[in-house]
């Protein structure tokens, strides 16, 4: 279960007891406030908290304009040049807060993104909970054999079965131990600092995160990407849909830019000029790498649809 029992409590407390603000709110991120949505199978992801909206992208953008200066139309304009022109700043307005529960190792590639505030559940404190993320059959994939950093096809039959169960009892014995030692029936029990040491990289931790909204969409376009780990691009997914929620017109233009855009280099934009002019460009006259090329024509052949 994602939640226990207080958490749940906790959350069906706050959203019965609405309070009234001043503060611009945005009424697609108020129906997420403090609910969680599952991820993997014992995480989620929830707002906590949360601060802007679309339009406080436009105000910050336009500073000596004011709000209500402009048709809605217009902010939607505003924001998909801003997203269009790199102009970063406008989007830092907007922050949000998550509590996110999540494999340690999927929060060793999350803690990479610097940009955040982070405070993390301690193991030094407290008692990691007996959670362990245990891939479903359809994600437990062979070793890709074109990508070093990627996953195949998912592994069949026997060979399936004793990797799952290979996880699961290595999981419950390390967690066996980890009780063991830090119980303190007959003996002093070690510190819980030191007793967490032996257990698993897929025990669950939890952390809430802080970040604003340009880090967010540069997390996102990171982790919500084909190239990340399956294990963190469900968690970028639920962010995805949660901002798309909370700033449209940012998501849109995000999407459209950034997710479904490309960047091209300056030899890659002289082959596609000289394509339109009718020439027959291959990878021995575009100037291209082999690589370059490859990746190039993956994103002229690419058909999002
Ligand atoms: C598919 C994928 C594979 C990866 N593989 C590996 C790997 O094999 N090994 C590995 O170690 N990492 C790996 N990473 C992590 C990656 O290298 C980045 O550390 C991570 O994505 C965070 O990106 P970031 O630094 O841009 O984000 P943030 O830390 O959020 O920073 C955002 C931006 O702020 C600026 N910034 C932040 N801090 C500094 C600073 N101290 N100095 C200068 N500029 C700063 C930079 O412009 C940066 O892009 C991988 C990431 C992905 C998405």
């Amino acid at each position: 279960m994602p939640l226990s029992p207080d958490q749940q409590a906790e959350i069906d407390d706050l959203r019965s007891t609405p309070r009234e603000t001043l503060r611009a709110t945005a009424p697609g991120m108020e129906q997420h406030l403090y609910k969680a949505i599952p991820v993997l199978d014992h995480g989620f992801v929830r707002v906590i908290d949360y601060m802007g909206d679309d339009s406080a992208i436009c105000q910050a953008a336009r500073v000596s304009y004011g709000r209500g200066t402009k048709s809605v139309q217009n902010d939607e304009g505003l924001i998909r040049y801003l997203m269009r022109h790199w102009h970063s700043t406008p989007f830092e307005m907007c922050e949000v807060k998550l509590h996110v529960k999540l494999p340690v190792f999927v929060a060793r590639q999350w803690i990479r993104h610097r940009t955040a505030n982070v405070n993390e559940y301690s193991a030094r404190y407290s008692i990691l909970d007996r959670e362990f993320y245990i891939p479903e059959p359809e994600a437990l994939a062979a070793q890709s054999v074109v990508n070093n950093q990627g996953r195949g096809e998912a592994l069949q039959g026997e060979e399936a079965d004793r990797v799952l169960r290979y996880l699961r009892d290595d999981a419950m014995r390390a967690y066996d131990h980890y009780e063991e030692m830090i119980g303190q029936d007959g003996q002093q029990g070690l510190a819980r600092e030191l007793a967490r040491m032996n257990l698993p990289a897929n025990i669950y931790t939890q952390w809430y995160w802080k970040v604003d909204l340009h880090n967010l969409l540069h997390f996102l376009r990171l982790r919500a990407d084909a190239h990340a780990q399956y294990e963190i691009r469900v968690y970028a997914d639920a962010i995805c849909n949660v901002v798309a929620d909370w700033v449209p017109f940012a998501y849109k233009a995000f999407a459209d830019y950034r997710m479904g855009g490309a960047t091209l280099s300056s030899s890659a934009l002289d082959c596609v000029r000289r394509m339109l002019k009718g020439e027959t460009v291959t990878q021995e006259t575009s100037g291209m790498s082999k690589g370059e090329w490859r990746e190039f024509m993956g994103v002229l052949e690419s058909d999002p649809s």
